[in-house]
């Protein structure tokens, strides 16, 4: 598949800069900041921020530094991006109070197109008042990665700007992913790569494809110049999403920033706090295979607000339990559902305006505009979500799908009754000859 990087000079990082992951990541402390935050007034958030800053000890940590800010901005949609003002006061704070050198921002979501809509319409760089990155553009450079401790891929691809900065600040938001069940820390990073499309071809299997954003966080650390991380994670729990996400899922309050240098842990946290269990979700457990991170938050060190008293009990989760080798729910329930049953994209022919930008953000050419409705070809659909990401009406969901893996139900029919019958027989016998 053609992709937009292909214009692109790539470069492989020198062997001198590369380090076993374990080794790099020594430095990665368990040590996860909860601060209360309920809305985005820029006072409150600098508030806020400055309580990180006390309780993670960074007053030093950004002097002199170069900083990319890495926001969502999966769409401009409310609710689906990490608000402008938000990321404002973020890059004040470190400029203004604590000597950071330069500023930049920088995302890339669906495809170039998508992102420069997204930037202009979220008004990232008016608000902030710094550079704007789109990493789809068609001059970069990109820098290769390699690691022998990579689970998915051999090498990671990262944007020019990535590699020369010194200081990563990550800043998701808590949502909902209808093709992965949870969006927040290591989900952000998909944003640093360009060819995503590609990539959801690549990596069609979810657990694959969780274990290669695993592989981007650790790419990222391993173009660090310092003996210090290089992501810094403060998460958007203010407002988070729940149900129908990334774009189109229900608002839920949380109130809350979350904080840490280990962003596999930041999602622990995350996860938790939407009433999930974090040893589910593949990408950190990718992770944690590769370091000593403890996939339980009640071994993690927290400081600031307790999180048992922000965890939503009855936050709703997408029903992608089952979607290709998904994380799943690791009981005997789901363990059988997952056999028995599949999730399918569903398109809602009434909200649907035919714009046909599910289609043009297909990574596999699955669906077509027949007559008038959008048609999906089964066979060809790898699940990924791209076209629900890109859906501006909130048109495409998923459902349950029974009869994709009927055959196993049917196998299980069949040898019920074929031993029902020959119980019957067994028994009719032994009658018969008593
Ligand atoms: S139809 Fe949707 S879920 Fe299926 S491959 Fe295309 S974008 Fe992905
Ligand atoms: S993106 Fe949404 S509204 Fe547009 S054609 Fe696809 S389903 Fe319909």
């Amino acid at each position: 598949m053609a992709s937009e990087s292909d214009k692109s000079k790539e470069i492989d990082l020198p062997l001198t800069q590369q380090s076993t992951i374990p080794k790099k990541f020594n430095f990665l402390k368990d040590k996860v900041a909860l601060v209360k935050l309920n809305d985005y007034e820029p006072e409150n958030i600098k508030k806020a921020l400055e309580k990180i800053v006390e309780l993670l000890g960074l007053k030093d940590f950004f002097k002199d530094k170069s900083i990319l800010l890495k926001p969502n901005l999966l769409a401009p949609t409310k609710n689906a991006f990490t608000p402008a003002e938000y990321v404002s006061e973020v890059g004040k704070l470190l400029k203004n109070e604590l000597g950071a050198k330069r500023i930049t921002i920088g995302d890339s979501t669906l495809t170039k197109k998508f992102t420069g809509m997204t930037i202009k319409r979220t008004n990232m760089a008016e608000i902030c008042q710094e550079d704007v990155f789109n990493f789809f553009e068609s001059e970069r450079e990109i820098i290769n990665v390699k690691n022998p401790e990579f689970e998915a891929q051999e090498n990671i691809a990262l944007p020019k700007q990535v590699v020369e900065a010194d200081i990563i600040v990550n800043l998701p938001k808590l949502k909902t992913h209808k093709g992965f069940v949870y969006t927040g820390a290591i989900k952000n990073f998909f944003g640093l790569l360009g060819n995503k499309m590609h990539m959801h071809m690549t990596h069609k299997e979810k657990a694959k494809f969780q274990q290669m954003l695993a592989d981007i966080y650790f790419a990222v650390e391993e173009t660090n110049k310092t003996d210090k991380p290089k992501v810094l994670t403060i998460m958007d729990c203010v407002l988070t999403m729940s149900g129908n996400g990334p774009r189109a899922g229900k608002i839920r309050e949380m109130g809350l920033l979350v904080a840490g240098f280990n962003s596999a842990a930041v999602d622990i946290v995350g996860y938790t706090l939407m009433n999930g269990k974090p040893k589910d979700l593949e990408a950190i457990k990718s992770i944690a295979r590769r370091t000593n991170l403890p996939v339980d938050i009640s071994q993690l060190d927290l400081v600031g607000e307790n999180y048992k008293d922000y965890i939503i009990k009855d936050f709703k989760k997408p029903n992608v339990a089952t979607l290709n080798d998904s994380p799943g729910g690791s009981g005997l329930y789901s363990k059988v559902r997952t056999k028995a049953m599949s999730i399918s994209i569903k398109i809602n022919n009434k909200k649907c305006i035919l714009c046909e930008s599910c289609a043009k953000h297909c990574p596999a050419q699955a669906m077509t505009k027949k007559g008038k409705v959008i048609v999906i070809d089964r066979n060809k659909c790898i699940e990924c979500f791209c076209c629900g990401e890109s859906c501006p009406n909130d048109a495409i969901s998923t459902k349950w799908w029974i009869f994709r893996n009927a055959w196993w139900i049917f196998t299980l029919l069949g040898v019920v009754v074929i031993g029902a019958i020959m119980g019957i027989w067994a028994l009719i016998s032994a009658l018969l000859g008593s």
